[in-house]
């Protein structure tokens, strides 16, 4: 399988081209140029297959020639060394845990598989280093350095605002040492975002192989694919009907279940759920997409006024809006909605949601009644530990600390400060 890029003015690249070039040169993303439907069989006896198994099977296409079989076997298998657990909250209604991993967001399974690509499209190439560039609002850093960390030939440089992402989040991205380095901005998320952007243009940088490490890179979008086929294959034994709702930003990992329908995967509905930065949703009413600035709320990870994706989900159903709307919805919740589902879910159903899980429960509630025959799964995308003081101040509870977080709260964080462009130009040239 090939790519090619959604702005159709650039050359048409294998699995390792995309990952390594993360846009493409006419700064479109890339997007597979055909799907192969999986096998019904494999769909049929998918509750005796291991997940790595199912991943292989899953991601195989789309790597193709560019990881021999038994390599990308090997990625699978170290990338998935945690569980995804579908609980149970009511007769109808159940939360995917996807924080398992080693940061406790979903974010891991992409970080760590790309990481791992990198590693292996890097193997001979000792002397010319692949930097990974990336600017985080929280979670992207903390997956992005631990999935990194110790992979020869990659350099990691990871951007975030100083003061606006949580003390969890920035022990995260800024202990780890070794191939990682976190350069605290004096700024915002978006003035990180854009840092990062005019770097990938900068025709002097060229020399330096900078890549993404965000959902437009294909390499930490496609593996999110799995969590719709891990969740698929505990409910298959009910014989329902499935609806997904995604608390969604970027809008890659919704668009990575999209793609799974794609491949046969029997989803009957998706819900994006957001918070306020209501971009999608304004556009399935209006029929106008109109990017915005993004406002801030206690699902952070989502604070995202211009989705990357959405284009990809777009692209999915042939750019016409009346055929997407047969299988997707959005909407859109403040954070009064959010903090009083949270309570709902935990007196109803003894269970705490973090606001990001919280968003995607509210958007399964939204459209349950219109779906009498089908169960919903809803992402739990980040575990409460990561959004303590919301949850501890939302909820009569007193969270432990896993430990996976104990681990990085008493490390010593490391970060260089700086200013502006010239400042991480310097940087980066150094
Ligand atoms: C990144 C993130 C999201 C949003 O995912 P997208 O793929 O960008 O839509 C949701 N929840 C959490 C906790 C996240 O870290």
């Amino acid at each position: 399988m090939n790519y090619f890029s959604l702005n159709h003015k650039a050359p048409i690249v294998n699995f390792e081209q995309a990952t390594v070039q993360g846009i493409a040169p006419d700064k479109g993303l890339y997007f597979p140029e055909s799907l192969i439907p999986l096998d019904k069989l494999m769909l049929e006896t998918i509750e005796f297959m291991s997940n790595e198994q199912i991943a292989y099977e899953v991601i195989r296409q789309f790597v193709n020639e560019s990881i021999p079989k038994k390599e990308l076997r090997k990625i699978v298998e170290e990338t998935l060394r945690f569980d995804f657990p579908l609980v149970k909250l009511d007769e109808r209604t159940y939360s995917l845990e996807l924080f398992h991993g080693p940061t406790m967001a979903f974010k891991d399974v992409g970080a760590r598989f790309m990481a791992r690509c990198l590693g292996y499209f890097n193997r001979n190439k000792k002397n010319q280093k692949i930097r990974v560039l990336v600017a985080t609002s929280g979670d992207t850093g903390g997956a992005v350095a631990n999935g990194f960390l110790g992979v020869e030939g990659v350099e990691v440089i990871i951007l975030y605002p100083s003061g606006k992402v949580s003390d969890i989040q920035e022990k995260q991205l800024t202990t780890l040492g070794q191939n990682i380095t976190a350069l605290e901005v004096d700024g915002t998320f978006d003035d990180c975002q854009a840092m990062v952007k005019k770097a990938f243009l900068d025709e002097e940088l060229k020399e330096l192989h900078l890549t993404s490490a965000n959902s437009i890179n294909v390499a930490r979008w496609l593996p999110q694919m799995f969590y719709y086929f891990f969740a698929y294959k505990q409910l298959k034994p009910l014989n329902k009907k499935l609806v997904f709702s995604v608390p969604s930003g970027n809008f890659g990992n919704i668009c990575a279940g999209i793609l799974a329908k794609s491949l046969g995967l029997p989803i009957e509905f998706f819900v994006a759920a957001t918070n306020v930065n209501d971009t999608v949703p304004q556009f399935l009413q209006t029929g106008t997409y109109e990017a915005k600035a993004s406002t801030a709320t206690i699902s952070n990870a989502m604070d995202v006024g211009n989705p990357s994706n959405f284009i990809r989900i777009q692209q999915l159903f042939n750019n016409d809006i009346k055929a997407l709307k047969e299988y997707f919805a959005s909407f859109s919740f403040t954070d009064e909605e959010t903090k009083k589902a949270m309570k709902e879910i935990y007196s109803n159903c003894d269970y705490i949601a973090d606001p990001h899980g919280a968003v995607g429960y509210l958007g399964w509630q939204k459209v349950k009644d219109e779906f009498p025959d089908s169960v919903g799964v809803f992402l739990e995308t980040a575990h409460p530990v990561k959004f303590l003081d919301i949850v501890e101040k939302t909820l009569p509870v007193k969270i432990d600390i896993p430990e996976q977080i104990k681990e990085v709260i008493d490390k010593e964080k490391k970060s260089f400060g700086i200013k502006n462009y010239e400042e991480l130009k310097r940087f980066l040239k150094k």
